[in-house]
């Protein structure tokens, strides 16, 4: 059932931005350029400031980096080994905010590392960050377990020489699913969003910028956007809208790569810490959603950016180094991974020699009234918005912009008919994600669309329902980012393909043509940038 075509849908809105602009007087108040997660922040917030905002994307929301993290709501135990004292105290204080208040879409993961005789960190050194860790938060959450007891915890690491670990407490969350979360979000409360469309140029009047050229990447329709402020939210792109304004270069594009793995071969009850034996670098295991995410590395990324990121063949065989070594009993080889991907970190660049040394707190620019932002981390992207909203209250006059601690978002309804039918988890899982549209989400659900699809926890009815709503345009918005089955199935979930197209087929319109030709972009997407290359060892 199509309940309104999505070029309708897609048309209405696009005439809604651009309409409001052929009176200039009533242009918008902010026009946020990136939809990625510090995008969706700031509209968010400036909806709830009460301002006429609209972002645009040039692909898909959260097709940036904001898809492809670690999927971590964490302190960030890094920037404190770094005496970044203030990144981390914000990190922590905005994660326990992110675990109160979204419960199924961030929740608490237990984090643990083990401590080998004549290896650093020791015990008593990762103690003293683990206190100062949990001070920050205001909540003890570490604790020490001997060898016998700490493989309870961690079985099938490595034994020889073992003497203990700690388990420590941060956070997980569904990255793409925040981003969707907080667009939603920010919609109900008077925002417009669009997808593929791309903010070419911006519009200059005397020394200002007031908007912005927009192109529907669909329909290569243009129209003129002019608001108070434009927000550069581009993460690792934003360079390219500065040098527009004379702007300086300031971005080092790091990229970071993962392996997710079945989780019946890399099976983890929680976070593992691993120390990498070529650089001491540390690497996670995460059990996230029925798999195993293995990540990350840190590289500079000298591709085009517009390409997708992918993984090259030395870093899966790093990531093969370290978790033979943590994991030796396991055999783990390049034939137990179910996919791969990878992400480009906007970091900010201070010529440090090595990339695991350059800062990950975030930067403002504000260049002939363009806010630039980049940097950052998921876990902090209500500070970053608010950062950048104390700056565009600068231009806008009637903007005053206190952190007025309100809940991030709104309340779900945990007491609908459809959805107390599931599970307890299921139902955390569902409202965390959706939430005041939770019980939409599972009305809509056909047949048997309210099991999980086999090996992950998502429900099928999550794909009809984001096929219906959340502004889909290919098959890869469905499989990579609506939902993340792209990296949990087996060759990104071909084999459920009648399953697929005929949920696509019934909510988006699409003929056997489009049909045929979506699962082709899509099979080919995957092959380039999803599985594993070629040239790495083959254990
Ligand atoms: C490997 C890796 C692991 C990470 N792990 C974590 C983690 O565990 N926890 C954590 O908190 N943080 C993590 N981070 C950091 C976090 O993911 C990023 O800081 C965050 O996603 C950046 O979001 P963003 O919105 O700034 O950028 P993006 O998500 O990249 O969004 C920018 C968007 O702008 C769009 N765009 C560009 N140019 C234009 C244009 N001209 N017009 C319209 N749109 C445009 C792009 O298409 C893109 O979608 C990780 C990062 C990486 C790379």
């Amino acid at each position: 059932m199509v309940t309104s075509n999505p070029q309708e849908q897609r048309d209405r809105a696009w005439l809604e931005l651009t309409r409001r602009d052929s009176q200039k007087s009533h242009g918008l108040d902010i026009l946020v350029i990136g939809g990625g997660i510090t995008g969706a922040g700031i509209l968010m917030g400036a909806a709830r400031h009460g301002l006429a905002c609209a972002l645009v994307e040039q692909r898909d929301f959260a097709w940036g980096t904001s898809s492809r993290s670690s999927k971590m709501v964490h302190g960030g135990l890094r920037y404190l080994l770094a005496g970044n004292l203030k990144l981390t105290r914000e990190s922590i204080r905005e994660r326990q905010r992110l675990i109160r208040e979204a419960p199924g879409l961030v929740d608490p993961m237990g984090f643990l590392i083990a401590f080998y005789k004549g290896h650093f960190p020791g015990r008593w050194s990762f103690s003293i960050l683990l206190t100062v860790y949990d001070v920050l938060a205001r909540r003890w959450n570490h604790r020490y377990y001997p060898a016998k007891k700490y493989i309870w915890l961690a079985p099938h690491i490595a034994l020889k020489h073992l003497k203990g670990g700690i388990k420590y407490g941060d956070a997980i969350t569904d990255d793409a699913r925040l981003v969707f979360r907080t667009i939603r979000e920010a919609r109900q409360d008077g925002a417009q969003a669009l997808n593929y469309v791309a903010a070419d140029r911006l519009i200059i009047n005397g020394d200002r910028v007031c908007g912005a050229t927009i192109r529907d990447v669909l329909s290569t329709r243009t129209a003129e956007v002019h608001a108070k402020i434009v927000v550069n939210a581009t993460g690792a792109w934003a360079d390219r809208l500065r040098k527009q304004v004379d702007g300086g270069q300031d971005i080092r594009p790091l990229r970071g790569s993962h392996l997710v793995f079945p989780f019946w071969r890399l099976p983890v009850a929680q976070a593992i810490t691993m120390i990498h034996p070529a650089d001491r670098r540390p690497v996670f295991v995460l059990p996230w959603e029925g798999a195993t995410i293995v990540g990350n590395t840190d590289l500079d990324h000298t591709e085009d950016l517009d390409s997708e990121a992918s993984i090259t063949p030395q870093e899966v065989d790093y990531l093969l180094e370290v978790l033979r070594y943590q994991f030796p009993a396991l055999g783990i080889g390049r034939g137990d991974i179910l996919s791969t991907y990878a992400g480009v970190r906007p970091v900010i660049g201070t010529s440090a020699l090595s990339p695991s040394k350059e800062k990950r707190d975030h930067s403002i620019w504000v260049e002939r009234g363009l806010i630039s932002v980049s940097g950052g981390k998921l876990t902090t992207f209500r500070l970053i918005a608010l950062d950048v909203l104390k700056r565009a209250a600068r231009f806008i006059p009637s903007l005053t912009v206190k952190d007025r601690n309100e809940p991030l978002f709104h309340y779900p309804n945990t007491q609908g008919h459809y959805l107390r039918q599931l599970d307890h988890a299921l139902q955390r899982r569902l409202a965390g994600r959706y939430g005041p549209k939770t019980e939409e989400v599972v009305g809509c659900a056909k047949d048997w669309e309210l099991m999980r699809v086999p090996g992950t926890d998502t429900i099928w009815a999550e794909l009809r329902w984001a096929a219906r709503t959340e502004a889909v345009v290919h098959l890869e918005d469905l499989l990579l980012r609506r939902t993340q089955l792209g990296i949990l199935l087996q060759e990104g979930g071909m084999g459920f393909f009648d399953q697929i197209r005929a949920i696509c087929q019934e909510e988006l319109g699409w003929d056997n043509y489009r049909w045929h030709h979506e699962a082709e972009a899509y099979k080919s997407l995957w092959q380039r940038c999803h599985s594993v290359p070629e040239g790495t060892e083959n254990r």
